[in-house]
Order: C-alpha cells, then sequence, then structure tokens
C-alpha cells in the first residue's frame, strides 16, 4: 500500500515538475530574447528630501515588456537574471541606459540630482564590475557624485577582501553606496562600520504599519537613529501617504520614495516631473 501511494506521489509530482521546468525554460528563453530585441526598458521614481521637498535623486528600476506576456514582474525576472548569469549583460545595460539617460537630462534636472542603480549578488562579485562603472561613467562624461549603486546586507555581510576592495574602488570613484531593503537581512550590523556607505533604505514592509504599528515604527526610529549615529543618510521606500510623510519626518528621516509622490515613470516622463514635490 505504501509502495502505490509513493509511485501515485511520483506521477502527481512530475509533470507538475516538468511544467514548472518548461515555464522556467520558456521565460530564460524569452529573457535571451530580449536583450537582443529592445524588450527592456528603464522606469524612474523620484527620490525627495523630506525637508523641503526637492527631488534630490532618481531610483532606475528594469521593465521587461514581452510581445506575448506584456509586462513581466521584477520580482519574476531579476530572480531569473540573477540565476542564469544573464544578469551581468543585462546589468551592463542598465548603468549604460541609465548613465546615458542622466546625462540626457544634464541641465533640465538639477545638477546634485542623483540615478540609483540596483545592484544584484552576482554582478557585485564580478571581477569586471568596477572597470565598467569607470568606463560607463567615463562614456557619459557623468559626475561620479551623480551615480549611487544599491546593494542589500547579505552582499555586505560576506565579508570578504573582496567586497573590501570593491566597496573601497566605488568610494575612490566618487560614487555613493546605499543599503537596500534595510532590516529585512541579517540581524548582524558589524558591516555597518566596517564599510564606508553613504546610506541605508528602510524596507518598505516597515514603512506600510509605520503609523499604526507602534513596533514598526519602533523599528523605524531605531533604524534612523543607528544611521545618524553612523553619519549615514535614511531613505523611506514605499511611502504611500501623507501621514507617513508627517511621521517620517519627525522620527528624522532625511529621504522618501514612494507612490505617494510618484510611480516610477518611462525615461520621457522624467523632465516633465516637478523638481520639487508637495509633502503634505
Ligand atoms: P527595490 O530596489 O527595493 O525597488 C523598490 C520597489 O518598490 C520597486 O518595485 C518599486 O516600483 C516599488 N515601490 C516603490 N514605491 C512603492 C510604493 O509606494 N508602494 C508599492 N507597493 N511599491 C513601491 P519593482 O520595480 O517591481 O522592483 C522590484 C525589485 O526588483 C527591486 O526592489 C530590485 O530589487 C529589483 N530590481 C529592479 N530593477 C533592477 C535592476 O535594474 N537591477 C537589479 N539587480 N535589480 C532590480
Ligand atoms: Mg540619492
Ligand atoms: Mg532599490
Ligand atoms: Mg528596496
Amino acid at each position: 500500500q505504501a509502495k502505490r501511494d509513493g509511485r501515485n506521489l511520483f506521477h502527481f509530482y512530475v509533470p507538475e515538475m516538468n511544467a514548472r521546468a518548461r515555464q522556467r525554460l520558456m521565460l530564460e528563453q524569452a529573457l535571451r530574447g530580449a536583450m537582443a530585441g529592445d524588450e527592456f526598458a528603464l522606469h524612474y521614481q523620484p527620490q525627495v528630501d523630506i525637508a523641503n521637498g526637492q527631488v534630490v535623486g532618481f531610483e532606475a528600476l528594469l521593465r521587461w515588456n514581452h510581445d506575448d506576456m506584456g509586462q513581466v514582474a521584477p520580482s519574476t525576472f531579476v530572480p531569473l537574471l540573477e540565476e542564469t548569469g544573464l544578469i551581468i549583460p543585462a546589468g551592463q545595460w542598465v548603468f549604460s541606459t541609465g548613465c546615458r539617460q542622466r546625462h540626457d537630462w544634464d541641465g533640465m534636472l538639477p545638477e546634485q540630482c542623483s540615478l540609483s542603480v540596483n545592484l544584484s549578488p552576482r554582478q557585485f562579485i564580478d571581477k569586471n564590475l568596477v572597470p565598467q562603472i569607470r568606463q560607463v561613467l567615463e562614456a557619459n562624461a557623468l559626475p561620479p557624485y551623480q551615480l549611487e549603486i544599491e546593494l542589500t546586507e547579505s552582499m555586505l555581510m560576506a565579508d570578504t577582501e573582496h567586497t573590501r576592495s570593491v566597496l573601497r574602488a566605488l568610494k575612490d570613484l566618487g560614487l555613493k553606496v546605499s543599503v537596500d531593503d534595510f532590516g529585512t537581512g541579517y540581524s548582524s550590523l558589524a558591516y555597518l562600520k566596517q564599510f564606508a556607505l553613504d546610506a541605508l533604505k528602510i524596507d518598505k514592509q516597515f514603512i506600510d504599519s509605520l503609523t499604526c504599528s507602534q513596533k514598526d515604527a519602533a523599528i523605524a526610529r531605531s533604524i534612523i537613529q543607528l544611521a545618524h549615529n553612523l553619519d549615514l543618510q535614511v531613505v523611506a521606500e514605499g511611502v504611500e501617504t501623507a501621514s507617513q510623510v508627517e511621521t517620517l519626518r519627525h522620527l528624522g528621516c532625511d529621504v522618501v520614495q514612494g507612490f505617494y509622490f510618484g510611480k516610477p515613470v518611462p525615461a520621457s516622463e522624467v523632465i516633465r516631473l516637478p523638481h520639487e514635490m508637495a509633502l503634505h
């Protein structure tokens, strides 16, 4: 009886796995085509100085528009890019496209207004990262302070010689480095003093319930205090309401980003956005 159940289980799971594997393979092949077929685009979301409403930066967010599937969510395709290694050419495309577009906006955006680019673990350990960034800055005549790199906690936890030298090289180039999704990763905070960082981005999950959960408010407050004690800026992600802005201002947060100020928009719309946002 047990044997038959086992066999049934086996028969039950195999087609299921095949379907998943086929789906994955199909997505992977489509992604390879996306690189060649002009299906990627960058959208940009404003980052706003909470003191005066000035737009101080834009985060570049990768979009994939497939002929049949339509818009595919980054949460679906970015992990696949990462697993297949396609994130290396895709990430290179993000850097060169983002920097070229930031250069195109020269004179139309405030000089200090930065471009933030997300970096994945595989890109971070890639030997060519620093030379590539140096090259793309030069090719677009972009001052390094206009480029900001967003890393995640897990990438900094691996305290290797390589991590150190990459971060030092990015700093020497004059880039800003921020820690994305802060608070969702590892509990060890030792890396915060090991490396020269510029900003922490408080993860959206703590912002969501900021105004209704004492505990999330306490976490946000602690992150802001910790960051300021370490001379880091604080950016709040996923800000959707005026009362979240108000609370964050109270807590001393520096920069806010989220649908309240604007969803990510195509490059063509960036210069039409106001340079100063209403805070309430
Ligand atoms: P992330 O870097 O933490 O980006 C923030 C995400 O939150 C974006 O989702 C953005 O559209 C969304 N968001 C911003 N404000 C709000 C808000 O007020 N409410 C809600 N509900 N969502 C908000 P998106 O564009 O889907 O990207 C998801 C993730 O995919 C990013 O998270 C990042 O980890 C990754 N990603 C996107 N573009 C790239 C890229 O070029 N390279 C790499 N390596 N990863 C990328
Ligand atoms: Mg910035
Ligand atoms: Mg990010
Ligand atoms: Mg984030």
